[in-house]
Formats: structure tokens, sequence, C-alpha cells
């Protein structure tokens, strides 16, 4: 047997998640993320991309670019789970894996070209910016989608548990920003209620601040009385993206 491989990019993700804190543990959990894939030469070319837009959806294979350096091991502690309880590392979707490989089935929005690069738009991601892609293959429901499956421990999608609410300060920007983000005030809206917090806060009702990253904002926010109240947002200066 062949002992080992070498891929190459085919794409990289230009995502609204600029930092892990905050990202949906799977796709479709968040449905307003948004990303670009940018095709990377000679994969850009149109031929490649014939009958594509037939499809609603793609899976999409990728690399867990920040956990190269972080190695496996062969049980991981989902944070679905609290955390607390360890399970085999290929029963779970964990990223500290032995080929950090990841899949994710996300929304095709659309193809545009822009800048002379070519861009699949992709809806309800949970991908890293500057993710690699590896490889792109149409979603086919008849193949792909089991009714009757089981999934052990992870059967139910989690659901969304905090009530958020906007401070007026926060709802004014959130506004003003929606010109060139539109839909960001649901996207914040269902960051935060899938209570982002480490596993080990949870159930902790200590009132606490939190910044998270989205876009080119730092979305501020608290914990009160069991729910997320959003403060406020800072635009973040082009020194102090990743
Ligand atoms: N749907 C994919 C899968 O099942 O292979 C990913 C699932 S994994 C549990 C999702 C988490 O991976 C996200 O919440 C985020 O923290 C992390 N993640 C996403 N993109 C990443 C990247 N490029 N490098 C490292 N971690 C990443």
């Amino acid at each position: 047997m062949q002992a080992s491989f070498e891929f190459s990019p085919i794409g990289v993700i230009h995502s609204c998640f600029k930092q892990k804190f905050g990202i949906p543990r799977q796709p479709g959990l968040v449905t307003e993320a948004q990303a670009s894939l940018e095709l990377l030469p000679p994969y850009d070319c149109a031929e490649a991309l014939t009958e594509l837009t037939g499809f609603s959806h793609l899976w999409i294979i990728f690399v867990f670019h920040q956990s190269l350096r972080d190695g496996w091991r062969p049980t991981v502690r989902p944070p679905r789970l609290g955390g607390n309880r360890r399970i085999g590392v290929f029963a779970s979707r964990s990223p500290f894996r032995p080929n950090p490989i990841g899949l994710s089935v996300v929304r095709l929005q659309g193809i545009v070209e822009q800048d002379g690069k070519r861009l699949l738009k992709l809806g309800g991601i949970d991908l890293l910016d500057g993710t690699p892609v590896l490889d792109i293959k149409p979603y086919l429901p008849y193949g792909d989608a089991i009714a009757d499956a089981r999934a052990g421990y992870a059967q139910a999608a989690p659901r969304a548990l905090l009530p958020v609410i906007f401070s007026p300060g926060a709802e004014a920007q959130i506004q003003a920003a929606e010109a060139d983000y539109p839909g960001l005030r649901c996207l914040i809206e269902q960051v935060l209620a899938a209570d982002p917090r480490p596993a080990y806060q949870a159930g902790k009702p200590q009132r606490r601040q939190f910044g998270l990253r989205l876009w080119d904002y730092d979305v501020q926010w608290e914990m009160v009385d069991g729910g997320v109240r959003v403060t406020g947002l800072v635009l973040l200066s082009l020194d102090e993206t990743p």
C-alpha cells in the first residue's frame, strides 16, 4: 500500500468566521453563515464547474488547517457532550484526527466572477476563514440522505438554547453595517443563540463580557439572566485582521 499521499488545495475559503470561537459545530446550524470559496488556478476554469449550479448543496472536503500542529488522540471529548465524556475519535467529527480532513455539506448560492477570481458563494457553513479546500462534490439526496440513520450520541441537532436581545446602540450599529453585510443581525443572533461559550462555562449564570469576531466586526455581548445581550459592534482596523 502507498504509505503517504500529497494533495494540494483547489481553493480557499473566505468566511464570516475569522476565529474558531463562535463557529457552529456543524454546517446548516447557522443558516446565515456565509463564505466564498475562491478557486485557485488551474481549477478555476469554467469547464470544471459545468452543470454545478444544478445542485443546491455541495460537499466541501477541506483541511483543518488551524489544528495541524495539535496532533490527535484515540479519544476526544465532544463539546456537545459537555466536554466531559470521552468517545473514540472515529466516532466524532473532531478536527483533531490522524488526517485532519473535514467535510461539510453547504448550500451553493451561486457562482460569480470578481476581480478576475471565480468564487462559489456558500451558505450554512462551519468553516474558518483561510480553510484550504481539497475537493468539491455535489450532494446527492438519493444516496447521501438516509432518513432512518442512527446517529449515536448526536441523533438530534443541538437546540438553540439562549434568547438573544440587542441594546438600542447595537441595533443602530447593526442596521448601518447591514448595508455592507446583509443578514448580519440574523447571523449574530443565530451564532449567539447556539451558546458559543466553552462547555465548562455553560450553566454558570455569572455575568461576563465576551467579544466574537464576525466579518470585520468584533461583536460585543454579555450574559444577562440566562440569555445574551449584544452591547455593540466595533469595526476592526486592517491591522487587526488575522
Ligand atoms: N463539518 C465538519 C466535519 O464534520 O468534518 C467540521 C466539523 S468540526 C466539529 C467544526 C469545528 O471545526 C468548528 O466549530 C470550528 O471550531 C472548527 N474549524 C472549522 N474550520 C477549521 C479549520 N480550517 N481549522 C481548524 N478548525 C476548524
